[in-house]
């Protein structure tokens, strides 16, 4: 299963894989992406991507969705080491009705404090660069 022959030219997500646009990358393999959410509705806000482009749960292989999750578990147990929030939610959205932003299967980590209030969908708010980048250093080296 090699990803450079499933990556779409157009798509931002596949783009970034690719690293013709930068990101707060966190880790990598072979077939999954993590990085940063430039749009963080929360401190530590990250998100994995498949190195597959689909625009979507459904049109996603079996395959491709299990690399996924493997990677997410590994990005939130790394984010509520570094950040010990009181919960972490992971999202996931498929449609408008979801809110989703771009059209490549992604998994959102967003660390949760009690009673935080934040909803199942959200505007894209841009944060906070520097504290982003530090961040990522600092989930980075709680990486297993
Ligand atoms: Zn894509």
């Amino acid at each position: 299963m090699s990803s450079a022959d499933h990556l779409d030219d157009d798509c931002i997500f596949c783009k970034i894989i690719r690293v013709e646009i930068p990101s707060f990358k966190v880790f990598e393999d072979g077939k999954t992406f993590a990085f940063m959410d430039i749009n963080p509705i929360a401190s530590g806000h990250s998100l994995v991507i498949p190195k597959f482009h689909s625009a979507n749960l459904y049109e996603t292989p079996d395959e491709w969705v299990a690399v996924t999750a493997t990677a997410i578990r590994r990005l939130a147990v790394a984010v509520e080491k570094t950040l010990q929030p009181a919960g972490v939610s992971i999202v996931q959205a498929n449609g408008p009705g979801a809110k989703q932003s771009v059209h490549h299967l992604q998994m959102h980590v967003i660390p949760r404090g009690i009673d935080d209030d934040l909803m199942m969908n959200w505007e894209l708010v841009p944060g906070d660069t520097v504290s982003i980048k530090e961040l990522v250093e600092r989930i980075k080296a709680n990486l297993d």
